[in-house]
């Protein structure tokens, strides 16, 4: 492959979209794509596949025809691209044949780089008289796994990709991309698609992004509304199991006024597209569904999921919880677990069996795989351990022990010996004859009277009445506790049966204990106020969100404008970025992330007046959050031995450090700001190798660590950072100003010891 190619494709990257690097996985692919060997990538919701194709597309010779298989994910895509100035159109059954028409041959004339089209159009005599004639560089398949008879999504009309493949007299690059990272399916991929020595790239099942949380809330209507609540500017959707809840939950929310809207497959046609609107298009802000609703929606600013139920298997929730934080911004995914919701799954699972025409020992089997499932399920709910590592366990991948970023990270806990009631309850399953599920048993250990305890006898045994102290609640906790532990399991029978094994022993012989890790009250941190949750990677401060919602308005206005969902018009991502990085012109405006130059002509200066307006045309010493850095890659173009066409190119640069020579010759000065402290080091590095210092890293520091505070200031109306005690007592001054305007304000000024003290935190 020619190196120029991989050049270019950072250009694109950056001219079109706005971003400074390739995310993990996105430039092996490229690569491989640009080198035209065929190429399949697996990586999770939200990691960025499109840019994979959409990237080589632009670069490569030819139209890109890109297979997908639902009408509003192509929308979505093609309306994305236009907006960031790349020629891209779609065809589908919701256009006429005259627009059909139209496409087809702007196409032919090349006016298009990528064209998106149903499976079931590849082979109509239009399309098909079209791709014998244009000349294609690639096809692409999103959602790959709709090939595969193994997934879940299984589609037949998949199949046509081949046949055309194989009329076409030069067989174009072929790529593909998925989320189901199972061997069975990427090995059908493959072979349904006769990809030729393909290369295949898998990336990590992690969403760094998403915060895990379970809750057993007495209240679970109660819990979604204060969740809510506090989450008033925020976009999210509630997963409920059954339509009738939705109904429900729905009805209730709007009670309490919240827009909400709700979909299922009991509404009409109609219904459910007007509904699925106005949450895309930002208009309602919360979505109350069955998992009917999902697939195919590309809203990055989910912002949060809430399960109302536990869904049936690990699958059903790491793709219903995908749709949070596509932006890569923070998002929580909270599960509320009550007791019912096994008794609502393992009822799903039966129904679903016994519909379809499968005999009787196929659906045996399926039964007890959906069973398992549901078991690890349940067991996610009860685990004290890290929640993350739980899941990425379950997908063949390790994380790390402690995420941080889970309600069981996160939390304290108190640990408590089981053992005696563990024997009791171990004992009892084996006094039962390892008969009866995990009701009985706990109804026999608090002594209640129900018809199986009597007609088995066992209202005399020792165990009967031994635990009254217990609730059902804790004993059940106990006993999922050993069964995660392995001292008992469940079968997959029916109704589940519990039973010993070997290794409870050790606790009835008193070898081994039993210690239960309980959450202490209120120790997760909880949301401190409406909507501001403090969680690991929110980036602002509390002024920075009082930005964020101007833009945020400044982009629904625009959005209302233009007829777009407002994401597509920027990411709540981008919007951050903006709030930290306070652009006033072009130049600093095109450093945010995900602003390209086709957006940059078309929205930057509404953004930018609304920043300017915000910060009364003074930034200086202003900091509302902290650049994080984004996807830098493992490999860059230096590290590849790349020759990058412009030397200055951002992405070689490495990031700002201090070294020892560049502070044994810093000038300290009598007193200085902080911009001139800043600029003063920026000219002591080497401009070609090393990246600015900023001043928002400094004072994100200073803040920190108590040297500086904000403080409000009556005449410009709003916070503007101050020193703190202790920053006085190292050397930080404040001296007046007055604005052009007349108002007046403070800047920080530096003395030597203060200098010095900046120079330590670098
Ligand atoms: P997927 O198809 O894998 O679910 P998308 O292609 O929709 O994910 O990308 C998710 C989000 O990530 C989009 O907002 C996209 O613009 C953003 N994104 C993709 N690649 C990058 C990158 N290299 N740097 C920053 N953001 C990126």
């Amino acid at each position: 492959m020619p190196q120029n190619n991989i050049v270019q494709s950072f250009e694109i990257l950056k001219k079109y979209f706005g971003y400074d690097y390739f995310r993990e996985g996105q430039e092996e692919l490229i690569r491989s794509i640009l080198s035209r060997t065929d190429t399949l990538g697996v990586m999770p919701t939200g990691a960025g596949k499109s840019i994979c194709f959409q990237v080589p597309a632009l670069v490569m010779e030819g139209i890109t025809i890109v297979v997908s298989p639902l009408i509003s994910l192509m929308k979505d895509q093609v309306s994305a691209l236009n907006q960031v100035g790349i020629h891209a159109a779609y065809i589908n059954s919701s256009l006429s044949s005259r627009q059909v028409d139209l496409a087809l041959q702007y196409a032919k004339e090349g006016r298009y780089q990528l064209i998106y089209v149903a499976p079931e159009r590849l082979e109509t005599k239009e399309f098909l008289d079209f791709a014998l004639q244009a000349k294609i560089g690639m096809i692409t398949i999103d959602e790959a796994h709709c090939i595969s008879q193994w997934g879940q999504d299984f589609r037949p009309s998949y199949l046509k990709i081949i046949r055309l493949i194989d009329q076409l007299p030069i067989r174009p690059v072929i790529s593909a991309f998925t989320a189901t990272a199972t061997k069975e399916v990427i090995e059908d991929i493959i072979c349904v698609l006769r990809l030729q020595k393909p290369t295949v790239v898998v990336t990590g099942y992690d969403r760094k992004n998403l915060y895990f949380e379970v809750r057993t809330p007495k209240n679970k209507d109660a819990e979604v509304v204060d969740y809510i609540n506090k989450h008033p500017l925020q976009c999210g959707i509630v997963y409920c199991a059954t339509r009738k809840n939705v109904d429900e939950l729905q009805e209730l929310l709007g009670s309490r006024r919240i827009s909400a809207v709700k979909y299922h497959a009991g509404l009409s046609d109609a219904e459910r597209s007007a509904n699925q609107e106005d949450f895309i298009y930002d208009r309602k802000s919360v979505m109350v569904a069955t998992n009917a609703f999902g697939m195919g929606i590309d809203k990055s600013n989910v912002r949060y999921i809430i399960h109302y139920n536990m869904p049936k298997n690990m699958e059903a929730y790491y793709q219903e919880v995908g749709r949070a934080g596509r932006d890569g911004e923070a998002a929580e995914c909270i599960l509320l677990y009550g007791a019912k919701d096994v008794r609502i799954n393992q009822f799903l699972i039966e129904n679903v069996n016994s519909n379809d025409e499968l005999t009787e020992s196929q659906k045996d089997l399926i039964r007890e795989r959906d069973e398992e499932r549901l078991k690890i399920m349940t067991f996610y709910c009860f685990t004290n351990d890290c929640l993350r590592e739980y899941i990425l366990r379950y997908f063949g991948q390790h994380g790390e022990s402690h995420c941080d970023n889970c309600s069981n990270c996160m939390a304290e806990f108190d640990e408590i010996d089981v053992t005696e009631v563990s024997k009791d309850i171990i004992g009892c399953v084996r006094e039962c004859g390892q008969r009866f599920g995990m009701n009985v048993i706990i109804a026999a250990l608090i002594g209640r009277r129900i018809a199986k305890l009597t007609v088995n006898n066992m209202i005399n045994s020792a165990f009967y009445g031994k635990q009254t102290s217990m609730s059902e609640h804790q004993l059940k906790h106990v006993m999922n506790q050993l069964v995660v532990d392995g001292a008992l399991y469940l079968t997959n029978d029916k109704y589940s049966i519990v039973k010993v094994e070997k290794s409870a022993d050790a606790i009835v012989s008193g070898k081994k204990r039993v210690i239960m890790k309980l959450i202490k009250r209120n120790t997760i941190i909880q949301d401190t106020d409406t909507s501001r949750v403090k969680r690991k990677s929110e980036l602002l401060t509390s002024r920075g969100y009082d930005l964020f919602e101007v833009l945020r308005q400044v982009r629904i206005r625009l959005a209302r404008e233009e007829g777009m969902p407002p994401y597509i018009i920027f990411s709540d991502k981008t919007l951050t970025d903006m709030c930290i990085r306070l652009p006033y012109d072009r130049k600093e405006m095109l450093m945010v992330s995900g602003v390209g130059e086709n957006k940059y002509e078309k929205y930057g200066q509404y953004f930018m007046d609304a920043i300017l307006e915000f910060t009364n045309g003074n930034k200086e010493g202003i900091s509302y959050g902290t650049i994080q850095g984004e996807g830098k890659p493992k490999q860059n173009l230096k590290a590849k031995g790349v020759k990058a066409k412009n030397d200055k190119t951002k992405s070689e640069k490495s990031e700002f450090v201090l070294t020892d020579e560049m502070r044994q010759t810093f000038e300290f000065m009598e007193s200085v700001t902080l911009s001139q402290f800043v600029e003063q080091v920026n000219n002591l590095r080497d401009e070609q190798q090393m990246k600015r210092l900023t001043g928002i890293h400094l004072t994100a520091r200073l803040m920190d660590e108590g040297y500086i505070t904000e403080a409000y200031n009556t005449s410009l109306h709003r916070n503007m950072t101050t020193a703190a005690e202790m920053g006085l007592q190292m050397g930080i001054s404040i001296s007046m100003r007055t604005s052009e305007k007349g108002n007046e304000y403070e800047v920080l000024m530096y003395n030597e010891e203060a200098q010095r003290l900046l120079l330590s935190m670098l």
